[in-house]
């Protein structure tokens, strides 16, 4: 992917070095567990000292080229973001309307959103309620090591995943899944989960489209990486070798040639309109 030397949004809020408060405790795997020893064992109180364990890494500091490599990525994040409200505004005003954008919060370990708190565990993810965007950076390591997905237009497609719903949440399709949360059973709703996420996958597609069209991004393999990425994170994929591993939701994401279905869509067309996962019989 082109990136190098683009436009850096002005909407990231870069949170790596601060704590969270009482859960500053090791990212990852290990965080996640930890997370679980913790509400298993009824620890409350958070105190670092209460923890029967002593965390591997945790109090290391980065070395010098780990902290310019997590520079670089944070750079990239910003990048790409700035590519997508680039393209979110244009399309906005195509349609008569005007693009919000997002803040993007980029953390280290874990997180205070409007959603709770969260872990890096948790994988980036969209908080609808403060409208904010949240990544650790190490995911993007992750995507390329343990998902097999690397590449950075893999981590692009993450990004404009991310943004995808929020999109979602500006068009008001966010808060109508919503309201079906209570009315229908574990089961129905999850399909309207399914719908959801395949279409900020769809719009990550459109995203792509015409981000190539706007700034000519793409390079050979690019799009490749993106798929990967969609095959790679699916849920089928993601059962398979979960083993310890916590994605929220995991089992509401859709399945990998769903999800690749849907980002190639929006890819070829361009075209918002067709991103209706809403009315597709086979996701009903
Ligand atoms: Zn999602």
């Amino acid at each position: 992917m082109r990136w190098i030397g683009g436009r850096q949004s002005s909407n990231v809020d870069d949170r790596r070095g601060v704590s969270a408060g009482g859960l500053a405790i090791g990212g990852g795997v290990i965080g996640a567990i930890v997370l679980i020893l913790r509400l298993i064992l009824g620890g409350g109180g958070g105190e670092e000292g209460s923890l029967p364990i002593q965390l591997p890494g945790q109090t290391q500091e980065m070395s010098p080229e780990d902290k310019a490599a997590d520079d670089k990525r944070a750079e990239f994040v910003s990048v790409v973001l700035g590519y997508t409200e680039d393209v979110w505004h244009q399309l906005f005003s195509k349609y008569g309307d005007q693009y919000v954008e997002p803040k993007l919060v980029l953390f280290r370990g874990n997180v205070q959103s409007a959603c709770g708190m969260a872990s890096s565990a948790s994988g980036p993810f969209y908080c609808p309620g403060d409208q904010q965007v949240f990544i650790d950076l190490s995911f993007y390591q992750e995507l390329g090591q343990r998902f097999k997905a690397p590449g950075d237009f893999a981590m692009a497609y993450v990004i404009a995943h991310e943004v995808g719903h929020h999109i979602q949440k500006l068009s008001g399709t966010t808060d109508e899944v919503d309201r079906l949360r209570g009315q229908l059973s574990k089961e129905e709703f999850n399909k309207y989960s399914v719908m959801l996420e395949l279409q900020a996958d769809f719009l990550a597609g459109v995203w792509a489209h015409h981000a190539q069209r706007m700034m000519n991004i793409l390079e050979e393999g690019d799009i490749e990486e993106a798929l990967n990425a969609a095959n790679a994170i699916g849920d089928d994929n993601l059962q398979k070798q979960a083993q310890g591993y916590i994605v929220p939701e995991s089992f509401t994401h859709g399945t990998s040639q769903q999800r690749i279905y849907w980002f190639k869509k929006g890819f070829q067309s361009g075209d918002m309109r067709q991103g209706d996962t809403f009315k597709d019989p086979s996701l009903r």
